[in-house]
């Protein structure tokens, strides 16, 4: 070794004595006040899975279709930075960060917290994707967020300062006040707002703001937010991949091409014109791009030297820099920013593109990830009751995977097939672990252990999560021979509820009891053919075989659960009476027939009535006796017809109509309906490719529509994106209400913008707006709200008229990158056809000023569908071995109606994680926008809370460490302070009660004893 180290030693002095010309740049200027500082922030922009999967992005393979390895990247940043203190980086996503931190040696670990502690190396957004603004619900959000920073938090104990969502098409309101400013972020950093915008800015100088997102959080939750000038990557002319062609700085005299003037000029141009629509004397240079730094050397010598040549020339001052440091020069200029409300959708990046087709695209990935986001919500509740297990199965990989599917080109619908087909797999990997902590923990609460000896088996169960195809082997049982089919219904809010249990059976000779042995109501509708066929497609799509059996009928009733807990049900053969089979109305079996039925139709058993004009035959009306509402209401499908044209053709991402066309009843159009104790159902076959069924409850008061698309016909090469409308005589006067990523509801006025006015040159696509929780319209004495289960878009093209857009298929790529055109299709033995989706929408109509109950309650009902879970019993001795009724919470006690538990998280050190949401805003509704309390110990009635530590959003930090450190920007205009704004006072240790003012979140983690 010694004789080596002097060879090197040796080597060196050679070197320095021949190359004595050795050249040391300086590169240690720090902010000069008086003079522009231009930050040059080193970032790249690592996609998790876009035209590759997350994995062969982080290990370089598939490099024909796209030459980049995050691996490289962050290889080579560590010596980039070591060889010169001065130099900064920031890295974001920790889907990325942590595969390769499990790659590195205990000294590579070592060198690169040195460099997190030094602020060399920045981690900044931190949560494991750069998560999308449109599609994604703000629970998965917050999940995906709090799974990054925890990672950061436990390995380097630190918290990230700043918002950096360069990339999403549009910025959601829900971003800017939820996920930047309550988790403690000091601004939020963003490229893509509408051009139209953007220019109003520049020359306002009002790309940077203050951002209020909520109207009931105010200033306690607003944030430094900037938008940047063009976007995320440098000024044209300084990009220094390997292969990119900007002129690099040639300083060698004794070279050709000597250019540091040039350079230098040309660097203080650039700097100059952004300095020109800049508040302050600080720009940010964004310097990289998608996936760069790969050899991160060629950026840093390049940087090194405009850093060194610009401060010799001394006309403007160039340092290395990060978002923070960039935040907090801004910061320290003491100005008062222009004030920023709403949100920044939808997004346009020129004229006639319009970044709205993406709300809607690939709808099935969209369903596929809203379920596993509810169903990872409930198994978590469920493992806690249990004991979290750590060597598995436990509901970790599920996180990941819902994780990674919040970024922004995946639940958004923009990667490429193989892409999204990647995600599927890794939801379903995860569902299928998060099942067996479902199935385990419901064997063990049900198995009392009072009423049962330890000697007996532990009961087996099964879930269905294809229910929505009609396909749950565990409820197609044969029961004639005595057996019980035993189903556990959970329900994962915290409130008591009744909700109507839909299972296929085989046989219609059944009946339902519940856990105190009473027949219960129960209603059979026939399974139609649309359905089996669906069922039988996909089965063998999905699971590569054929059902066995073949169901006949759904059997439905309905079905309480107490809140965090389950009641049991029990099926058992017996024959039925006749009346509770849902048959087909002898009256309107029949499309088309002319004449001779009554002129309307009125379908509901209960207070809710939909009445169907007997003609054509179709929705026209809609009375509630129990509201006093009478409206007519006629709904429909059309679609558009994607641009195809060379300028901008409609795509994954870009929603550009050419032309309207109503769908036309074809030879197969038929209409059915069935009617039955508990609901009625308008079964529809709209065309050969839509399908529907509506259904009235008994007992519920909103109309329920189920469709069924696809596959969508191509074969007369147009492309096409189906949506349906409803439409009413209410005067809306151009407004509707659409919620931002499943939270607050901010107004849209059609053709109009509150930032700029505007050049309308899209009518349609320029309207739309994306869909998570639902819309709604109102006139002067009612309103109408329209809940969805999947994120979509959503317009109001006319007035009274609400549209939303259920799926597409499209035959161009629209030239954003992804290169594909979005025609999904599923295959059989080779053989593919067109995607068919099926969803629902929920319809209710209310008197004004009452419409948010039913948005806000049944909108978390539908985000929490009950979960099931089925096994068989010989003879009827369940109920004297198992424990057949269950609450996680004290039995006497609920959450209040305006509060949601969005997090019960058992953490791998014991603790809990605990969020509480109000799901109000204030003056939202005349009862429930008022303070709420919830008492601790009665939600943990099975264990005694010792300690309640409130925390920031995410949880990695304390709540009040957090408001502590918090920046308080000054807003222009506003000379007195903003209004006092509500919230929730500390947890008083003795009473453990939690406060939650109107749209307040609260996060806890909790140590029992
Ligand atoms: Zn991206």
């Amino acid at each position: 070794m010694a004789i080596h180290g002097e060879w090197i030693l040796f080597t060196l002095m050679t070197i320095w004595c021949v190359e004595s010309k050795y050249m040391v740049y300086n590169t240690t200027s720090k902010i000069v006040p008086g003079k522009l500082n231009v930050h040059l922030v080193a970032h790249t922009h690592d996609d998790v899975g876009w035209l590759k999967t997350v994995d062969q992005y982080y290990v370089g393979s598939n490099n024909s279709i796209q030459g980049a390895c995050v691996q490289n990247v962050l290889d080579s940043i560590v010596p980039a930075l070591l060889a010169d203190k001065n130099r900064k980086f920031i890295y974001v996503e920790q889907a990325f960060f942590q595969r390769w931190w499990r790659d590195q040696s205990e000294t590579v670990q070592e060198i690169v917290k040195q460099l997190i502690n030094s602020g060399q190396l920045e981690l900044i957004n931190g949560g494991m994707c750069m998560h999308d603004e449109a599609a994604p619900h703000y629970i998965d959000m917050i999940d995906q967020t709090t799974l990054g920073h925890r990672f950061i938090k436990q390995e380097f104990n630190i918290t990230p300062r700043i918002g950096w969502q360069i990339d999403p098409f549009g910025h959601s309101a829900v971003q800017a006040y939820l996920l930047s400013a309550e988790v403690g972020f000091d601004s939020l950093f963003f490229a893509r707002i509408d051009y139209q915008d953007r220019a109003k800015r520049k020359d306002e100088k009002s790309l940077e703001v203050v951002w209020r997102g909520s109207k009931s959080l105010g200033s306690s939750a607003q944030i430094f937010a900037g938008a940047f000038p063009e976007n995320y990557e440098p000024p044209n002319n300084f990009y220094y991949e390997v292969n990119d062609d900007s002129p690099i700085v040639q300083d060698d005299m004794e070279l050709f091409d000597y250019n540091v003037p040039e350079r230098v000029n040309e660097f203080v141009a650039a700097a100059l014109s952004q300095a020109n629509i800049t508040r302050t004397n600080h720009v940010m240079w964004t310097m990289g791009t998608d996936f760069k730094y790969q050899y991160a050397h060629t950026w840093f010598r390049q940087m090194d030297k405009f850093i060194h040549y610009v401060n010799q020339d001394g006309r403007v001052n160039a340092l290395y820099s990060t978002p923070s440091i960039y935040t907090d020069a801004k910061y320290a200029t003491n100005k008062a920013w222009p004030l920023k409300t709403d949100d920044y959708f939808p997004y346009a990046d020129i004229i006639n593109a319009y970044w709205t087709g993406y709300f809607t695209s690939r709808p099935a990935l969209k369903g596929y990830v809203r379920t596993m986001s509810a169903y990872y919500l409930a198994a978590r509740q469920l493992e806690f009751f249990k004991g979290k297990s750590k060597s598995g199965p436990n509901t970790d990989y599920l996180a990941d995977a819902l994780a990674l599917a919040q970024h922004h080109d995946a639940v958004s619908g923009t990667s490429k097939q193989h892409v999204a087909n990647d995600y599927a797999k890794r939801l379903s990997i995860g569902y299928e672990k998060a099942a067996k902590v479902v199935e385990t923990s419901l064997a063990s609460i049900t198995r009392s252990s009072s009423k049962t000896d330890s000697g007996s088996p532990v009961t087996k169960f099964q879930q269905c999560l294809l229910l929505n195809i009609s396909y749950c082997p565990a409820s197609e049982v044969d029961l004639s021979n005595g057996k019980n089919l035993v189903v556990v219904v959970y329900n994962s809010l915290g409130w008591k509820r009744e909700d109507i249990v839909r299972i296929p059976v085989i046989d219609e000779n059944v009946i339902v009891k519940d856990h105190g042995g009473n027949e219960i109501k129960s209603q059979l509708l026939p399974l139609q053919k649309a359905s089996l066929a669906i069922r039988n497609y996909y089965s063998m799509a999905y699971l590569g075989k054929s059902p066995s059996v073949t169901p006949k009928y759904w059997l439905a009733f309905s079905a309480s659960a107490p809140p965090l807990g389950f009641n049991t049900y029990f099926i058992s053969s017996r024959k039925r009476k006749e009346t509770t089979i849902a048959a087909p109305s002898k009256n309107h079996v029949v499309y088309g027939s002319k004449g001779k039925q009554k002129d309307v139709i009125k379908v509901g058993p209960g207070n809710l009535k939909l009445v169907y004009s007997a003609n054509q035959p179709k929705l026209i009306g809609y009375i509630s006796s129990r509201n006093m509402i009478k409206e007519s209401v006629r709904q429909s499908y059309s679609f558009y017809s994607g641009a195809t044209d060379k300028q901008q053709a409609s795509g994954a991402y870009i929603f550009r109509p050419n032309g309207t066309y109503s769908t036309k009843p074809d030879d197969q159009a038929s209409f059915t309906v069935l009617r039955g104790p508990i609901l009625d159902e308008v079964h529809q076959r709209i065309n050969s490719w839509i399908y529907q069924v509506t259904r009235v409850y008994k007992d519920k008061e909103y109309a329920e529509f189920e469709f069924t698309v696809g596959p969508i016909p191509i074969n007369d090469g147009i492309g096409k994106e189906v949506v349906t409308q409803i439409s009413t005589p209410m005067k809306t006067n151009k407004t509707f209400y659409t919620d931002s990523s499943g939270r607050d509801f901010l107004e849209r006025i059609r053709d109009y913008r509150k930032d700029w006015t505007l050049d309308v040159n899209q009518p349609v696509a320029g309207n739309y707006y994306p869909i998570n929780l639902g819309m709604y319209m109102k006139d002067d004495n009612k309103e109408l709200s329209v809940l969805v289960d999947r994120s979509v878009g959503g317009a109001s093209i006319k007035d009274g008229q609400l549209e939303l857009m259920l799926h597409r298929r499209l035959l161009q790529d629209d030239g954003r990158g992804v290169a594909e055109a979005l025609n999904e299709t599923v295959c059989v033995l080779n053989k593919c056809s067109g995607l068919t989706v099926v969803g629902k929408y929920y319809l209710k109509i209310d008197p004004l000023g009452e419409g948010a109950k039913w948005r806000r309650s049944f909108g978390q009902e539908i985000y929490s569908p009950f979960l099931l879970a089925f096994t068989e019993q010989e003879g009827n001795g369940w109920t004297n071995s198992h424990i057949s009724s269950f609450s996680g919470m004290d039995p006497s006690y609920v959450l209040p109606d305006n509060v949601a538990m969005i997090t019960l998280e058992e953490l791998n050190d014991g603790k809990l994680l605990l969020r509480f949401a109000h799901l109000y805003e204030v003056e939202e509704d005349k009862d429930l926008s008022v303070m709420a309390s919830v008492q601790l110990q009665k939600i943990f009635a099975h264990n005694k809370i010792i300690k309640v530590t409130e925390m920031s959003l995410s949880a990695n930090q304390g709540r009040a460490e957090m408001e502590k450190k918090r920046l308080v920007w000054k807003v222009e205009g506003s000379s007195e302070e903003a209004p006092e704004v509500v919230r929730g006072g500390p947890v008083d240790p003795a009473t453990l009660v939690v406060e939650l003012a109107p749209m307040e979140i609260r996060t806890f983690v909790i140590d029992f004893e």
